[in-house]
Formats: structure tokens, sequence, C-alpha cells
């Protein structure tokens, strides 16, 4: 704890991750060999620097950038960047901490790392978004490579600063190398269904959690938290299934059309005009059904569902709020952030007989896919939408059955919890362990 003093968030993904192992180390005590468990818990490295960019007043101004480059056992460091003025090197830690447990469980060959900075991109001009990324990349870029560490998007970082990003990271290097970050543009690179690919992936490990009490999406309530990237595409899936999302946000408030969101419309608001969710009742026009709760005024957990999905930010769905969703009849929830629910929140879940996904799991679909997009450009391939979208829900299946299968091995049967820090930790110690001390 004094070695990581003020990281609250790490401190909690990492107890979590620990509560867990108590049940390896009973059955397999040679897991406590050579601090196998306290090594995966430190950084292999951590990186700190200045990010000084010059805004369109002519000030120059001066943020902060991390990258923590936390478990190459597996394979190159891989994990997103974040943008939001909120990051410290204690978020970014638990991020990256996380990410090892869940590239592993996708299966593929990535190690775990995560980076970002303080710059709040919300209001800037395309020019000092470029800016700013350029000089992020100035610095960065001698800690990346295909085979070192492949950074993607998170909060704040989307298809416009990874093109910002990979473009200076090519004019410095001198190399076109396609595999050194993922979330690229359709047309340098990227793979389809990427986009996609969390908030899809999401409502897949969902469905097949609904699908072992012999239920579906087919005319649930659901509502999700957010209106980015993962949200718009996890209620994208939902609606397909058959499910009724009746409830997203933004940190501005939540948005409730009683008859079904127009996914259109968010997608027109939030991607097109980078507006707020409260432009929805505008928009559509308020009344029969459709309300804004403005921020602090409300929690959308207060709103009746089905199926929960948090998929905004940290700690967003308190003990309080599950006690609500509990209350109200919930059967499921699938996180689709990084650790979206507290863990009060999750205990009152797990207590209530409800189905919990957690984050390592359940929105793995995105960096999954951005290893399938870093095998299409080792290969100089490009796949069909199809394909990796075929790909991507096999993926999310064999995670569930993963989690599932581990957790009644390890005596904890329908804990989603432990049976993914279980399946996850096992595939990584077992390298480390070949490695010897390192
Ligand atoms: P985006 O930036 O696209 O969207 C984030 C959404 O969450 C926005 O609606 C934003 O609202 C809201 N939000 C963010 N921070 C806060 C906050 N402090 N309070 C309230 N609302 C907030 O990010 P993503 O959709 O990519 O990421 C969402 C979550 O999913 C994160 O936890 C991320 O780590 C996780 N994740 C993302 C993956 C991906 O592939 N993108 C992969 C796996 C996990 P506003 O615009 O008002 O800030």
């Amino acid at each position: 704890v004094r070695r990581n003093a003020g990281e609250p968030e790490f401190h909690q993904a990492v107890r979590e991750v620990l509560e867990s192992l108590g049940r390896v180390v009973a059955k397999r005590p040679d897991y406590l060999e050579d601090a196998l468990i306290e090594r995966i818990c430190e950084p292999e490295r951590q990186i700190i620097f200045r990010v000084p960019w010059t805004d369109d007043k002519g000030r120059v101004q001066i943020n902060r950038g991390f990258r923590v480059q936390f478990s190459s056992a597996m394979g190159p460091y891989k994990g997103g960047l974040r943008f939001h003025p909120s990051v410290n090197v204690g978020i970014i830690k638990f991020l990256g901490f996380e990410q090892i447990f869940k590239n592993a469980l996708t299966g593929l060959p990535i190690g775990g790392g995560k980076g970002g900075s303080d710059f709040d991109p919300k209001g800037r001009s395309d020019g000092e978004v470029m800016r700013f990324c350029q000089s992020f990349m100035t610095e960065l870029y001698r800690h990346l490579g295909e085979y070192t560490d492949v950074p993607a998007g998170d909060i704040g970082v989307g298809a416009r600063e990874i093109g910002y990003l990979f473009g200076q990271y090519k004019r410095l290097t001198n190399r076109y190398e396609a595999g050194v970050l993922t979330g690229k543009g359709l047309f340098y690179g990227g793979s389809l269904a990427r986009k996609e690919a969390t908030g899809y992936g999401n409502t897949y490990f969902t469905q097949a959690m609904l699908r072992t009490g012999g239920s579906d999406f087919d005319g649930k309530t659901v509502v999700v938290s957010g209106s980015g990237n993962v949200a718009t595409y996890t209620i994208e899936k939902v609606q397909e299934f058959g499910g009724k999302v009746v409830a997203c946000s933004d940190s501005s408030g939540y948005i409730v059309d009683e008859s079904g969101l127009d996914l259109d419309l968010i997608k027109e608001i939030k991607e097109v005009r980078r507006g707020r969710v409260s432009q929805y009742a505008r928009l559509k026009g308020e009344g029969n059904g459709v309300y804004f709760v403005k921020s602090g005024e409300g929690s959308i957990w207060d709103v009746a569902c089905d199926v929960a999905m948090p998929s905004a930010t940290q700690n967003e769905l308190t003990g309080k709020d599950a006690a609500k969703l509990v209350k109200n009849g919930v059967t499921a929830v699938g996180e689709g952030a990084n650790m979206p629910c507290t863990p009060e929140a999750i205990r009152t879940f797990q207590q209530a007989g409800v189905k919990f996904g957690p984050g390592k799991a359940a929105n793995a679909g995105g960096v999954a896919t951005s290893a399938l997009e870093m095998q299409q450009n080792a290969s100089r391939d490009r796949w069909s939408f199809e394909k990796t979208e075929a790909r991507l829900a096999d993926i999310m299946r064999d995670i569930h059955d993963s989690c599932y299968t581990t957790a009644e091995e390890f005596g904890a049967p329908g804990d989603y919890v432990i049976g993914a820090n279980i399946a996850g930790f096992i595939r990584v110690a077992e390298p480390m362990r070949a490695f010897g001390v390192i």
C-alpha cells in the first residue's frame, strides 16, 4: 500500500483479484513460489512525461502523459490510451492491471498495458487535438513497436486521435508499421468491426450469461450508461437481439425514451455533432416517455430494467444504485466499462442472484478485435466484417465458458468474477514461471 500511495483505484483492482486467488493457492501452493503474485502486481515499466503543446490562441499548455507497461508475459504490451482530465498514474495502473487478465482471457498473444493523459479533448479544435497528439507521440514513440507495445483508443481517444498519433509515429520512425497502433481508420490498416467490438462483445457475453438461465435479450428492457464508443455499439447489438434500450447518458446527465432509444439520432448527436445526450430530448420532442435528467438530479440506475450494461467509467454504479436495480428486478449486469461497479455494488448483485459479468471478461471483445487487427496487419490482409465479427462472437463465447467452468472448478459456481480472475491469472502465471525470475 505504501509503494502505491494515493492510488485507490489501483488498490481496488488488485484487491479484487487477490481475493479470488486464495482459492488457487489453496489448490496449487506452487503459485506462491518466486513471488509470482507480487511480481504480477508490479508494472514492468512506468513512463511519465511532459506533453507541451500550443493552443489556438498561441498559449503553451502543459499536460502529463503516461504509459504503464504492466506485463509482457503473454506478448507485446497492449491496452488503450485515455485522454480525460481525471487521468493520473493510479487510474492508468488500475486499467493496466485489469488489462493483463483481460488480454489473457482472449486466448490471444498480447500482454497488458495502458496509457493516456490528463488532456481534455472536449471543446478543443481539431488543430489543438492534432498538436497535442503529435507532442504526446513525440515522446511515446521510442517506447512503442509492433513487438514491444501496441496502444489503442479508450475514453477520449477515437479514430481521429489514433490517426494523428499514427501519422506522427510514421513520421518520426520513417516506418509504415501498421501493427503499432490499433483502432486505425479503415483506409490505412484498421479492421472492420473494431469500432463495434467492445459493445458487441459485451452483448454476446451478457447473452451467454442469460442463456445459462434459459433466457435471452428478446423482449428485455435494458439500460446502457455512457454514449461513447462502447455504449453506442452495445445499444446497436442489444436492439438487434430484440432488447429494448430505454436509457443512456453522458457526464451531463441521462436520457430516457420509454419506447426504445432511436440509435440513429444518438449517433448523429454524438458521432457527427460531437454533442450532448440532452439534445436527444430537444430533437425528438420531450413528453411521451422521453425526458432528460441532469447530472446530480438522479441516477440512470433509477430507471427500471431487466439488464444493466454500465459502459461509461469506473465506479459509476454504487451499492445504492445496485440495491435500486435489484429492487426493480434486474436479472443480469454486463460491465462494458472498466470497473464501473463498486465492490459494494458487485456484492449486492451477487447476493441477490443477479448474473454479473465483470469488465475484464465482458468487455474483452475490443482488445480481442485489436489483436485480430494486428493479425491482419502482419499478414497484409483484410477480413470482411462478417468474418471478423464471427471470430469476435466465438472469442466471447470462449471467454464466457472458461469463466463459467473455472468458477465451478474452484468451488464458486456462477461467480464470473472468481472465474475471470482465476482463468486469467493461470494463463499469465505459467509463462512467467517458464521465463524464470525476471
Ligand atoms: P468514450 O470516450 O467513447 O465514451 C465515454 C462515455 O462515458 C461518454 O459518454 C462520456 O461522457 C462518459 N463518461 C466518461 N467519463 C465520465 C465520467 N467521469 N462521468 C460520467 N460520464 C463519463 O469511451 P469508450 O466508450 O471507449 O469507453 C467507455 C468505457 O469502456 C471506459 O471505462 C473504457 O475503459 C472501457 N473500455 C473501452 C474499450 C474500447 O474499445 N473503447 C475497450 C474496453 C473497455 P462525456 O462525453 O460527457 O465525458
